[in-house]
């Protein structure tokens, strides 16, 4: 695995080329949807002439394609923006520009983020870095895999529900989650926004802390940005406490993925620090609060998609009503349609109170439960997921059980919290497992150096 270092001092020229060769070579994967190779190059030679500096310079990165950004389209994965070319770039590009970074590609999701596999992609599914027939884990799939396979030393990625957590631990590379408001999410397709974050998937956590150093910090163009916190620590104290999520390790977790958590629990105590069983009552619940909350704010957010201001329009002579729809019916997959309609549904007048507004209750106690965990306990530790990487087209056809796969991920969620996902080894068949994080609002620091001083035992 290389690591950002490694492509710092060298011919820009010569990092991109050979980012962009590897990710030809690995086209199998489909885990890339667009190369964008000219402005990467023009950028590269203006790294080498000197006239590009900065902390990244010539280091190359790919961002998922619902990041607005130059040199190729912003499709989200979708058929509605499937021609769609950035009037302007997110914040996080730019930022990482701004260092000299060269984005050589745009990584493929489940279309508008929608999914935990990236099945739901409108241009076909990414597959698993280790396994060709097996799914990368969604819905910023194609982030994790580029990353996985070393065609870049790292990738940013949208987390909604899970979508930096679950790839990254399906294909064993770190995916950080921050701090809801950490990272600007000016530019970036939205999909829930009080639940998105944009984070970042490395090989290491330390090239992890470099990049959220980067690109974290306060927005005009985002009001909900916080002020810049994120600092990286150089060390952590030993003696944190740590609570081992209990709901996390019921007997529908596979026995390797419990076995594996275990195991990091006792690498933190021989670390010098202490592991504890806490109990987090309301997880059985949190699914049932983020697939009503998050289909609420995603059926309003995709309401602008109407085929007459920007995107996909359904050709020929209709009326108005008939363009919408039938602009919808085409632009949209299935998933994207599931959403609308559930979100519709849950905040229509007679079924608000009934369940729009019960699960933003049931959220606040959510965020209660996780505040009294956190008078104890440092930093919280569970599995990413109750199973490592599932086969393509197993759970295609049955909604809940591809939403179980979100049962770990969407807490931190739906409570802003910072949470991450670390590579812990692999099951006997080869396939990665990830261990998650979880830590208190704006502990993002302290979470990525204890993962750090594990990594480097
Ligand atoms: N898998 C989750 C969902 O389908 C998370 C998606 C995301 O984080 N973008 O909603």
């Amino acid at each position: 695995m290389t690591l950002i270092a490694d492509y710092i001092g060298r011919s820009a020229r010569d990092n991109v080329l050979s980012a962009i060769a590897k990710a030809q070579d690995n086209e199998q994967y489909h885990a890339l949807l667009s190369l964008t190779k000219e402005r990467a190059l023009e950028r590269a030679d203006a790294v080498d002439r000197g006239d590009i500096t900065g902390k990244l310079a010539g280091v190359p990165f790919v961002v998922k394609d619902n990041f607005l950004a130059f040199g190729a389209p912003t499709t989200a994965a979708s058929k509605m923006l499937e021609h769609f070319n950035a009037p302007l770039q997110s914040t996080a590009v730019e930022k990482l520009e701004a260092e000299g970074a060269i984005c050589i590609g745009k990584a493929n999701l489940d279309a508008f983020a929608h999914g935990g596999s990236t099945e739901n992609s409108a241009y076909g599914p990414t597959k698993n870095a280790f396994d060709q027939t097996r799914v990368a884990g969604g819905s910023s799939g194609g982030s994790a895999v580029v990353t996985a396979l070393d065609i870049v030393p790292f990738a940013l990625g949208s987390d909604t529900g899970g979508s930096i957590r679950l790839p990254a631990s399906f294909n064993g590379v770190v995916g950080v989650k921050p701090t809801y408001g950490t990272v600007s999410r000016y530019g970036v397709v939205a999909m829930a926004s009080s639940t998105d974050v944009i984070g970042v998937f490395t090989t290491n956590v330390a090239d992890a802390e470099q990049v959220m150093d980067i690109i974290a910090g306060t927005d005009p163009k985002d009001m909900t940005t916080l002020a810049n916190f994120f600092i990286p620590k150089r060390t952590i104290e030993s003696g944190k406490k740590i609570g081992l999520v209990k709901e996390f390790m019921t007997d529908d977790v596979d026995p390797e993925v419990r076995r594996r958590t275990l195991e990091y629990a006792q690498r933190l105590r021989d670390n010098g620090h202490i592991v504890e069983e806490v109990t987090l009552p309301i997880a059985a619940h949190t699914l049932a609060m983020y697939y009503i909350i998050v289909p609420a704010e995603v059926s309003s957010n995709l309401a602008r998609y109407d085929g007459i201001r920007y995107g996909y329009r359904a050709d020929g002579v209709m009326t108005l009503a008939e363009l919408y729809g039938r602009t919808r019916d085409e632009g949209f997959v299935t998933e994207n349609k599931r959403r609308i309609m559930i979100g519709s549904y849950v905040l229509s007048s007679g079924y608000f109170d009934a369940y729009y507004l019960q699960a933003q209750k049931a959220r606040t106690l959510l965020i209660t439960e996780f505040n009294t965990l956190f008078k104890d306990y440092d930093v919280l530790l569970g599995p990413v997921a109750p199973m490592p990487a599932f086969k393509l087209g197993e759970n295609t056809s049955d909604p809940i059980k591809m939403y179980l796969a979100d049962i770990m991920t969407v807490p931190a969620s739906l409570a802003g919290l910072p949470a991450m996902s670390i590579p812990a080894g692999a099951n006997s068949a080869g396939l990665p497992i990830g261990v998650q994080l979880i830590g208190q609002k704006r502990s993002d620091a302290d979470l990525l150096a204890l993962a750090r001083s594990l990594e480097e035992m």
